[in-house]
Protein backbone atom coordinates (compact mmCIF):
# COMPACT_ATOMS: atom_id res chain seq x y z
CA UNK A 1 0.00 0.00 0.00
CA UNK A 2 1.05 3.50 -0.93
CA UNK A 3 1.60 5.62 2.06
CA UNK A 4 2.35 9.21 0.97
CA UNK A 5 4.60 11.27 3.01
CA UNK A 6 3.86 15.10 3.88
CA UNK A 7 7.90 15.85 3.47
CA UNK A 8 10.51 16.94 1.44
CA UNK A 9 12.95 15.94 3.65
CA UNK A 10 15.05 13.03 2.05
CA UNK A 11 16.27 11.83 5.53
CA UNK A 12 13.21 11.77 7.33
CA UNK A 13 11.48 9.34 4.03
CA UNK A 14 14.50 7.38 4.50
CA UNK A 15 13.78 6.72 8.30
CA UNK A 16 10.33 5.80 7.42
CA UNK A 17 10.91 3.58 5.06
CA UNK A 18 13.62 2.08 7.08
CA UNK A 19 10.80 1.53 10.21
CA UNK A 20 8.17 0.17 7.77
CA UNK A 21 10.61 -2.78 6.66
CA UNK A 22 11.63 -3.24 9.69
CA UNK A 23 8.18 -3.71 11.19
CA UNK A 24 7.35 -5.79 7.85
CA UNK A 25 4.35 -3.40 7.11
CA UNK A 26 3.86 -3.98 3.29
CA UNK A 27 4.20 -0.26 3.25
CA UNK A 28 5.78 1.87 0.30
CA UNK A 29 6.73 5.55 1.72
CA UNK A 30 6.33 7.91 -1.50
CA UNK A 31 7.80 11.57 -0.62
CA UNK A 32 6.45 14.24 -1.50
CA UNK A 33 8.97 15.13 -3.51
CA UNK A 34 8.12 12.39 -6.37
CA UNK A 35 4.33 13.49 -6.30
CA UNK A 36 4.73 17.17 -6.93
CA UNK A 37 6.38 18.68 -4.64
CA UNK A 38 5.65 19.19 -0.84
CA UNK A 39 3.17 22.19 -0.60
CA UNK A 40 3.69 25.22 1.29
CA UNK A 41 2.23 24.78 4.88
CA UNK A 42 2.87 27.97 7.20
CA UNK A 43 3.42 25.85 10.35
CA UNK A 44 1.66 28.27 12.98
CA UNK A 45 -0.25 26.29 15.02
CA UNK A 46 1.87 26.52 17.87
CA UNK A 47 1.52 22.76 18.33
CA UNK A 48 3.53 19.37 17.13
CA UNK A 49 -0.01 17.58 16.06
CA UNK A 50 -1.65 20.83 15.12
CA UNK A 51 0.98 21.61 12.96
CA UNK A 52 1.20 17.84 11.52
CA UNK A 53 -2.31 17.90 10.85
CA UNK A 54 -1.59 20.50 8.41
CA UNK A 55 0.96 19.35 6.86
CA UNK A 56 -1.33 16.02 6.09
CA UNK A 57 -3.91 17.88 5.03
CA UNK A 58 -2.55 20.31 2.25
CA UNK A 59 -0.91 16.95 0.96
CA UNK A 60 -4.01 15.18 1.05
CA UNK A 61 -5.35 18.30 -0.64
CA UNK A 62 -2.82 18.20 -3.75
CA UNK A 63 -3.02 14.36 -4.08
CA UNK A 64 -7.03 14.18 -4.13
CA UNK A 65 -9.40 11.61 -2.13
CA UNK A 66 -8.69 8.57 -1.32
CA UNK A 67 -5.00 8.69 -0.50
CA UNK A 68 -3.23 7.72 2.72
CA UNK A 69 -0.81 10.67 3.80
CA UNK A 70 1.44 10.58 6.50
CA UNK A 71 2.69 13.67 8.34
CA UNK A 72 5.62 14.05 11.41
CA UNK A 73 6.23 17.30 12.96
CA UNK A 74 9.57 16.90 15.16
CA UNK A 75 11.42 19.20 17.26
CA UNK A 76 14.05 19.78 20.30
CA UNK A 77 12.67 20.74 23.15
CA UNK A 78 15.10 21.86 25.71
CA UNK A 79 14.97 22.36 29.56
CA UNK A 80 17.30 24.98 30.07
CA UNK A 81 15.40 26.66 27.16
CA UNK A 82 12.27 26.34 28.88
CA UNK A 83 11.24 23.74 25.93
CA UNK A 84 12.58 25.80 23.21
CA UNK A 85 13.55 25.54 20.11
CA UNK A 86 10.34 23.08 20.25
CA UNK A 87 7.82 23.32 17.48
CA UNK A 88 10.28 25.87 16.13
CA UNK A 89 13.30 23.65 15.62
CA UNK A 90 13.25 24.20 11.93
CA UNK A 91 13.94 27.75 12.15
CA UNK A 92 15.36 28.07 15.11
CA UNK A 93 18.22 30.45 13.26
CA UNK A 94 16.04 31.90 11.11
CA UNK A 95 13.43 31.65 9.00
CA UNK A 96 15.02 29.88 6.03
CA UNK A 97 15.40 26.70 7.60
CA UNK A 98 19.44 26.19 7.33
CA UNK A 99 20.08 23.67 9.72
CA UNK A 100 23.74 23.81 10.17
CA UNK A 101 23.22 27.75 11.32
CA UNK A 102 20.30 26.13 13.50
CA UNK A 103 22.84 23.52 15.05
CA UNK A 104 25.70 26.50 15.94
CA UNK A 105 22.81 29.00 17.32
CA UNK A 106 22.07 25.68 20.02
CA UNK A 107 25.63 25.28 20.54
CA UNK A 108 26.23 29.11 21.43
CA UNK A 109 22.86 29.81 23.53
CA UNK A 110 24.14 26.31 25.57
CA UNK A 111 27.35 27.75 26.31
CA UNK A 112 27.39 28.62 29.36
CA UNK A 113 24.71 26.23 30.65
CA UNK A 114 26.26 23.04 33.76
CA UNK A 115 26.34 19.74 32.46
CA UNK A 116 23.60 19.08 35.31
CA UNK A 117 21.06 21.71 33.60
CA UNK A 118 21.56 19.79 29.61
CA UNK A 119 18.74 17.68 29.34
CA UNK A 120 16.65 17.70 26.33
CA UNK A 121 14.20 15.54 24.72
CA UNK A 122 12.94 14.95 20.84
CA UNK A 123 9.55 14.39 20.09
CA UNK A 124 7.56 13.56 17.25
CA UNK A 125 3.69 13.57 16.63
CA UNK A 126 2.90 11.66 13.64
CA UNK A 127 -0.55 12.01 12.22
CA UNK A 128 -1.95 9.63 9.32
CA UNK A 129 -4.71 10.30 7.22
CA UNK A 130 -6.78 7.24 6.09
CA UNK A 131 -8.75 7.43 2.83
CA UNK A 132 -12.06 7.78 4.12
CA UNK A 133 -11.14 10.78 6.38
CA UNK A 134 -10.27 9.33 9.39
CA UNK A 135 -7.14 10.74 10.99
CA UNK A 136 -5.00 8.79 13.87
CA UNK A 137 -2.00 10.50 15.87
CA UNK A 138 0.97 8.87 17.71
CA UNK A 139 3.39 10.45 19.69
CA UNK A 140 6.82 9.15 20.82
CA UNK A 141 9.74 10.72 22.73
CA UNK A 142 13.37 10.47 23.22
CA UNK A 143 14.94 11.62 26.56
CA UNK A 144 18.83 13.00 26.59
CA UNK A 145 21.20 15.62 27.08
CA UNK A 146 22.95 18.07 24.88
CA UNK A 147 26.91 18.11 24.40
CA UNK A 148 28.81 21.16 24.03
CA UNK A 149 30.87 20.47 20.97
CA UNK A 150 29.09 18.25 17.82
CA UNK A 151 29.91 15.01 17.55
CA UNK A 152 29.22 12.54 14.09
CA UNK A 153 28.05 12.53 10.81
CA UNK A 154 25.47 10.44 10.15
CA UNK A 155 22.04 11.70 10.49
CA UNK A 156 20.72 15.75 10.47
CA UNK A 157 19.68 18.45 12.30
CA UNK A 158 20.76 18.60 16.11
CA UNK A 159 21.63 14.78 15.82
CA UNK A 160 25.26 15.68 16.76
CA UNK A 161 24.59 17.25 19.71
CA UNK A 162 21.86 14.75 21.14
CA UNK A 163 23.04 12.23 23.45
CA UNK A 164 20.40 9.82 24.25
CA UNK A 165 19.68 8.82 27.64
CA UNK A 166 21.79 5.39 28.65
CA UNK A 167 24.01 5.84 25.47
CA UNK A 168 28.00 7.89 24.98
CA UNK A 169 27.37 8.30 21.48
CA UNK A 170 25.45 11.50 19.85
CA UNK A 171 22.53 10.20 17.54
CA UNK A 172 25.20 11.15 14.54
CA UNK A 173 27.49 8.81 16.04
CA UNK A 174 24.40 5.48 15.44
CA UNK A 175 23.49 3.31 12.87
CA UNK A 176 20.09 4.10 11.28
CA UNK A 177 19.26 1.34 12.99
CA UNK A 178 20.70 2.04 15.83
CA UNK A 179 18.78 5.56 16.24
CA UNK A 180 15.58 4.14 15.09
CA UNK A 181 15.29 2.06 18.29
CA UNK A 182 15.09 4.94 20.50
CA UNK A 183 14.39 7.88 18.60
CA UNK A 184 11.05 9.63 19.12
CA UNK A 185 10.06 8.66 15.44
CA UNK A 186 11.14 5.42 15.90
CA UNK A 187 8.83 5.32 19.12
CA UNK A 188 5.75 7.17 17.48
CA UNK A 189 6.19 4.77 14.47
CA UNK A 190 5.98 1.74 16.92
CA UNK A 191 2.39 2.73 17.87
CA UNK A 192 1.41 3.51 14.43
CA UNK A 193 2.77 0.04 13.33
CA UNK A 194 0.94 -1.23 16.74
CA UNK A 195 -2.25 0.12 15.04
CA UNK A 196 -2.02 -1.08 12.22
CA UNK A 197 -1.13 -4.68 12.72
CA UNK A 198 -4.55 -4.82 14.91
CA UNK A 199 -6.36 -3.18 11.94
CA UNK A 200 -4.74 -4.21 8.91
CA UNK A 201 -6.32 -1.47 6.86
CA UNK A 202 -4.25 -2.81 3.85
CA UNK A 203 -5.95 -6.12 3.63
CA UNK A 204 -9.49 -4.06 4.56
P1 LIG B 1 9.75 19.51 11.06
O1 LIG B 1 10.21 19.08 9.72
O2 LIG B 1 8.85 20.69 11.06
O3 LIG B 1 9.22 18.37 11.85
O4 LIG B 1 11.05 20.07 11.76
C1 LIG B 1 11.72 19.32 12.65
C2 LIG B 1 13.05 19.98 12.99
O5 LIG B 1 13.42 19.47 14.26
C3 LIG B 1 14.14 19.59 12.02
O6 LIG B 1 14.39 20.58 11.07
C4 LIG B 1 15.34 19.41 12.93
O7 LIG B 1 15.91 20.66 13.15
C5 LIG B 1 14.71 18.95 14.23
N1 LIG B 1 14.64 17.47 14.28
C6 LIG B 1 13.53 16.68 14.23
N2 LIG B 1 13.84 15.38 14.30
C7 LIG B 1 15.18 15.34 14.40
C8 LIG B 1 16.10 14.25 14.49
O8 LIG B 1 15.78 13.05 14.48
N3 LIG B 1 17.39 14.61 14.58
C9 LIG B 1 17.81 15.90 14.60
N4 LIG B 1 17.01 16.94 14.47
C10 LIG B 1 15.69 16.66 14.39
Amino acid sequence: MRLHLASGNAHKAAEFAALAAEARLPLEIISARDVGGMPAVNEDTGSFAGNAAKKARALQAQLGPGKWVLADDSGLCVAALGGEPGVESAYFAGPEGDSAANLRKLVKVMEGVPDAQRGAFFNCTLVLLDGAGGEHIFEGRSEGRLLRVPQGGAGFGYDPLFVPAGYAQTFAELSELEKNKLSHRGRAWAGLAEWWSGSRPDLA
